[in-house]
């Protein structure tokens, strides 16, 4: 069908599955059908009513000699963001075409090509004859939306089931440049408050007949505007914090408003919790609230906690293989947004290691082909020194 690799194939193939979140698209499909053909055992996990529902993939295979080997884990997620303005994009979207040895397409990078690496990787692992462990594959269709119904709710089944890896990797793209610049050992966690101040409506000339709610609202701003809440830990950058919005529903320059909106982010590292942290601001709004008596609700969105897997087994493992095949040191890092490794998290030691991310999200996106081989190697590489290296 083509002189490419398996691995470069099942990436095409992925790609042609039009699976933009929420929709399936045929992906899991597909890989289901390339799982069972190697014999894996595998679980459909649908999560979620109606419009939410999300279809989710868990596929398990017992390689295991009798050597006690590790249950191994590879995880990653099959649906893609939208192709934002498709007449932009020099191939179709949905195409899979390779181009002067670079395949394009939504998902390339993020990350229908990695999960075409481990499962190439894995089946010529299987071919070899020298099966090692239980090898499983965490696939979700929700990590670009709400990740509402996906990794979080299969790390819960895995967890009612007593499936745990003893160690996972997600095939994120985390490489900034080059193949073998950055494994992801960690993330910063995550929280948004929605604040919401209310003082008296009036006549801007007449301000004491009125309650400006502004001057509170900066005051509880003052901490989390553009400011670092930390000097950082060894593993993790400083937690900043951000203020994302101001609004009031004020069109009149005569008019005192009644009520302002704002909204922050802080991204958090290991010094921290959403907990501690809320209940600090929350405690800085009442205060100021009573000083300025005005009224404050906050709603508060934390959606990640801050994990790290320290440097040890996996991440030691993880540096050997993309040595042994790129000739690179790959730094460690917990830079970066986050990703369901913060659900992981849960199961055990966790790490990320992709394809190269510059294309993400963007149009045109695309990887190098010569990366989805070396890629198919590096992991390759894992799972034949699992047990220690040959
Ligand atoms: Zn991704």
């Amino acid at each position: 069908m083509s002189d490419h690799s398996y691995a470069v194939n099942l990436a095409q193939r992925l790609i042609q599955c039009p699976s933009v979140t929420p929709a399936e698209g045929g992906a899991l499909e597909l890989l289901q059908a390339e799982c069972e053909a190697m014999g894996f055992s595998c679980t459909r996990l649908p999560f979620g009513e109606g419009a939410a529902r999300i279809d989710n993939l868990y596929a398990e295979i017992d390689a295991s000699d009798g050597s006690g080997l590790p249950h191994f884990a590879f995880a990653g997620h099959t649906d893609v963001v939208p192709v934002g303005n498709e007449a932009d994009w020099s191939s179709g979207p949905f195409a899979g075409e390779i181009k002067a040895g670079q395949l394009y397409g939504r998902g390339a990078a993020d990350m229908k090509g990695g999960i075409a690496c481990f499962i190439a990787a894995v089946k010529a692992h299987l071919e070899a004859g020298k099966p090692h462990g239980r090898i499983s594959l965490i696939i979700t269709g929700d990590e670009e939306g709400d990740a509402l119904n996906g990794t979080v709710k299969m790390v819960e089944w895995m967890q009612a089931h007593n499936i745990i890896p003893d160690m996972c990797l997600v095939g994120e793209p985390t490489n900034p440049e080059q193949l073998g610049d950055v494994i992801k050992n960690g993330r910063r966690g995550s929280v948004s408050g929605h604040l919401t101040v209310t003082g008296m409506q009036g006549h801007v000339a007449y301000p004491h007949l009125a309650n400006n709610p502004m001057p509170a609202l900066l005051d509880m701003l003052a901490p989390v505007n553009s400011t670092e809440l930390d000097g950082g830990t060894p593993h993790f950058d400083p937690s900043t914090a951000e203020i994302v919005s101001i609004e009031t529903p004020n069109m009149a320059g005569n008019v005192i408003p009644q009520t302002v909106h704002a909204q922050f982010n802080i991204r958090f590292n290991t010094e921290h919790s959403a907990d501690s942290l809320t209940g600090w601001l929350e405690e800085h709004f009442a205060r100021i609230a009573a000083a300025r008596n005005v009224e404050v609700s906050v709603d508060w969105r934390s959606n990640a906690a801050p994990f790290v897997t320290e440097p040890g087994v996996l991440t030691d493992l993880l540096q050997s293989a993309i040595s042994e095949v790129t000739q690179k040191t790959a730094q460690l890092s917990t830079s970066g947004g986050t990703s369901d490794a913060r659900f992981l998290c849960a199961l055990g030691p966790v790490a990320e290691f992709g394809l190269v991310g510059q294309t993400m999200h963007k149009v045109d996106e695309h990887v190098a082909v010569a990366d989805i081989d070396q890629l198919t190697a590096i992991y390759g590489y894992l799972l034949g020194n699992l047990g220690g290296k040959s």
